[in-house]
């Protein structure tokens, strides 16, 4: 690493790194209007998994928004269309910004960002939550934005 990269580094509020275990409440692929875009490595991943051909998956499970690809939800209780009961059917191969929440960059910005994701997601700052250390949410860490 760099000289300016070490010091960005030393300059993250969450430098001691942050509290988190997922309860699987489930909570995050439900309730209100949202996106879970798609790289190529996710539809390749997600079409093998459901034993799909990728058209037949981008055509069955997406839709297109612009020149991205998003999950369908339920357009009523905005449940992912990938959504049981609180389980992710597609829970092995779902997504890279899925396996990344909560560490998004929408979410770090700043501690207020990350104490606003906390009022969603009650494995923030969970009683049984260890500490994720810098390295592990910078290789998380999903560039949403
Ligand atoms: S809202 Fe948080 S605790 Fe609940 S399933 Fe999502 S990541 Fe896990
Ligand atoms: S793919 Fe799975 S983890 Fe991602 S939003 Fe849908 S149900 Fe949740």
């Amino acid at each position: 690493m760099g000289k300016e990269k070490g010091e960005e580094v030393l300059k993250l509020w969450y430098n001691s790194g942050l509290r988190f275990h997922c309860t699987s409440c489930g909570k995050c692929c439900t309730g209100a209007p949202g996106f879970v875009w798609l790289e190529d490595a996710d539809i390749k991943k997600l079409s093998c998994h459901l034993s799909l051909s990728e058209e037949e998956f981008l055509h069955k499970y997406t839709r297109k928004v612009g020149e991205k690809i998003t999950l369908l939800e339920d357009r009523k209780t905005y449940d992912c269309i990938f959504l049981q009961g609180k389980q992710c059917s597609v829970y092995e191969a779902r997504p890279q910004q899925c396996r990344a929440f909560p560490f998004w960059l929408s979410n770090l910005k700043k501690k207020t960002d990350w104490l606003q994701a906390k009022q969603m997601c009650e494995g923030i700052d969970h009683a049984d939550a260890p500490l994720i250390p810098l390295s592990e949410i910078l290789k998380k860490l999903h560039l949403d934005e």
